[in-house]
């Protein structure tokens, strides 16, 4: 095919469950593509000579060379070239912000719409389960070093799964009852369904990896008890603790922080907010809030924020499918008290802004009209500006953090202050991309792989940055 039939090739669309029907359950909203149309979307790719596309991945995937061969029908192929640079192609496939990663530098983006990549990613995944393939790599004889992992999430799980298939034995300590940390209580299962976290366990357990749930570190055992069972820490413990309005009002009966309400309707709790429900903030915590809040029997929901909607770090898509599903997002918009009667909040008072000044990386700060104050009547209000980092595991052990709370690294081997224990993810990040925890994981893989055999923990690395 000429470089010109594929640029006339237009970006493929999923199809989507119907949004009357879909605000009633937790289904996943939207559908793979089917053969034909996956082989369509990979049409468009222009094999780059420099793919600007893996320097956007976080996990600098192989996109050309997968997208070549699902074009020539090899798929399973194509998933061992996915799985050679990530730990978790069918979660990243779905809840990685593509438009501002691997499709937002696709060249085929500056004219138009970039190539679908996630979408074909997670087509080579599905594919590869449909068709009753073994996602398992073969596994090394067991090492006699063992390695505790403090957290089930994407970074935990990414350095479980390249130690175990080295053949070190690896136990994930969760203090959830579930595995997959923030995956299966902060992301939704319309947008993330379980049967997708399930399977990437089952892998990890087939080769050797024991999970222990319900366990604390800082409460249940500490870090220095695990030391002296195993030869290294890694801690992912992520950035679970809702930051906080810090305004009047904010402990009143009705307020509930983002990433615990999603905790605990994901862990099965029955929760009904109320007909109105207020959700505070931007990116994909505050839309998740927003989105089970509907699906959970509440009729108006509302998103306060303080920028514009170009300005909302949340993903395009969740934005359109929030609005589809007729959440209404209030612009321009900060709370400054929260009002109650009895204990309990009934209206939250908000103040109109306008954008300031802008930065040098164009974001516009926003200013207070005074005066310009309203009031919204709510029955629960959901702050979801950010989250912080539990510091739970640290007792006892003199780390070094930042001002921010995140853990201090050694970026280059993901090594904290204390020699053996390493960090990864939103503890090291702050709150972030799974892609970003899976890359900095598979760098603490590598360290932790090198600091047991006693090995040079720096040469011959190459260091992606971040932040
Ligand atoms: Fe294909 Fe876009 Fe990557 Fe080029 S930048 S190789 S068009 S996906």
């Amino acid at each position: 095919m000429k470089p010109k039939e594929r640029m006339a090739i237009e970006r493929q669309q999923p199809d989507e469950l119907d949004v009357a029907y879909r605000i009633t359950n937790f289904e996943e909203v939207t559908a793979g593509f089917d053969e034909e149309t996956a082989v369509r979307e990979a049409n468009r790719c222009l094999q780059c000579k420099k793919p600007t596309c893996r320097t956007g991945c976080p996990i600098n995937n192989r996109i050309p060379e997968f997208i070549s061969l699902l074009r020539d029908g090899k798929i399973e192929e194509a998933y061992w070239v996915i799985r050679d640079k990530s730990s978790l192609p069918a979660v990243c496939s779905r809840v990685c912000p593509h438009e501002f990663q691997c499709e937002g530098s696709c060249v085929r983006g500056k004219k138009g719409d970039p190539v679908a990549i996630g979408m074909l990613e997670r087509y080579i995944v599905d594919w590869m389960v449909a068709n009753g393939k073994d996602l398992s790599r073969q596994c090394a004889l067991p090492q006699n070093k063992k390695v505790a992992i403090v957290g089930s999430g994407p970074a935990g799980m990414t350095v479980a799964y390249y130690l175990a298939h080295e053949g070190y034995p690896c136990t994930i300590f969760e203090s959830l009852p579930v595995d997959g940390g923030m995956l299966t209580v902060g992301i939704p299962a319309y947008r993330l369904p379980r049967d997708i976290i399930k399977a990437e366990f089952d892998a990890l357990k087939s080769c050797g990896v024991t999970v222990k749930n319900n366990v604390t570190i800082g409460k249940d055992i500490t870090l220095e008890q695990l030391h002296e069972e195993y030869d290294a820490v890694f801690t992912a413990v992520g950035a679970h603790d809702s930051r906080k309005l810090g305004i009047e009002g904010e402990d009143l009966d009705g307020v509930l922080h983002g990433v615990d309400y999603l905790r605990r309707v994901n862990l099965g709790k029955k929760l009904n907010l109320g007909k109105n429900v207020v959700v505070v903030g931007g990116g994909n915590v505050a839309i998740d809030v927003a989105r089970t809040a509907l699906r959970t029997g509440s009729d108006k929901v509302f998103i306060l924020y303080r920028r514009t909607k170009a300005e909302m770090p949340a993903s395009k898509a969740e934005i359109d499918h929030l609005e589809e599903e007729g959440v209404k997002i209030e612009i321009l918009a900060a709370p400054i008290k929260i009002h109650g009667e009895n204990g309990k909040l009934t209206k939250i008072e908000c103040l109109r802004m306008k954008l300031g000044e802008c930065d040098t990386s164009g974001r516009c700060r926003p200013v207070v009209i005074e005066g310009s104050n309203f009031m919204i009547d709510a029955d629960a209000i959901i702050p979801a500006i950010s989250q912080n980092v539990n510091h739970l595991a640290d007792k006892g052990i003199d780390f070094e953090t930042t001002n921010w709370g995140t853990y201090v690294v050694d970026h280059e081997t993901m090594q904290t202050s204390v020699d053996w224990i390493f960090a990864a993810g939103d503890a090291v990040l702050g709150p972030q991309t799974a892609a970003k925890a899976v890359y900095q994981g598979k760098v603490a893989a590598e360290s932790i792989k090198r600091y047991l055999e006693g090995t040079d923990m720096k040469e011959g690395r190459e260091v992606r940055d971040l932040l």
